[in-house]
């Protein structure tokens, strides 16, 4: 996990003063690196019968299409607001300043589907837990959630309202 993580940049103070970014460019762009990285965060969910898996726009779709490949399941984009065109399902939610909304088509999860909800950092767990919701309105049957990188000191573990497994490779 060493080597994934020495493909992670810290950036101070950005997008705002006090703020950590972690640039995840570095990792997509080392073919090894990658390739580790989808076989780590694919191995907890093997054999668990993942159909589909939900990418939460935008850094999730790169994580979550290459992990619905590894696992065979479909992938359905949720996006932020007017990218995608109606009949949509909607969830708002509040980020630390204002809100937010994260949005899918109608019908993209089948009643009953097992699907698995990817993004790359979990901070507050406003977003993941946003996703959660859109997941059950859209009538899937959530098998759990897997991020890259959990902000541990941020507390946003405590936010998923879900006995589904929460799987981070890396913990900072
Ligand atoms: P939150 O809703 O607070 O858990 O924020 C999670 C979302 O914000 C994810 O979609 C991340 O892509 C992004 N995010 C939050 N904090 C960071 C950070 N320090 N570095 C990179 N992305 C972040």
């Amino acid at each position: 996990m060493q080597s994934i993580r020495s493909l992670i940049r810290d950036v101070a103070d950005f997008p705002k003063p006090g703020i950590v970014f972690r640039d995840v460019t570095p990792l997509l762009a080392d073919a090894g690196g990658f390739a580790r990285c989808i076989d780590a965060l694919a191995e907890p969910w093997q054999g668990s019968g993942v159909q589909a898996v939900c990418g939460i726009e935008s850094r999730g779709f790169i994580f979550g299409a290459a992990l619905a490949q590894k696992l065979h399941a479909g992938f359905v984009p949720l996006r932020k607001p007017g990218k995608l065109p109606p009949p949509l399902v909607s969830v708002d939610y509040q980020l630390e300043y204002g809100s937010d909304r994260l949005q899918a088509r109608s019908d993209a999860l089948r009643p009953g589907e097992r699907t698995l909800i990817v993004d790359d950092v979990l901070a507050t767990g406003g977003t993941l837990e946003a996703a959660r919701t859109l997941v059950e309105r859209l009538g899937g049957e959530l098998v759990g959630a897997s991020v890259l990188i959990e902000l541990a000191g941020l507390g946003g573990r405590a936010r998923w309202q879900s006995p589904a497994r929460l799987h981070a490779l890396l913990s900072y």
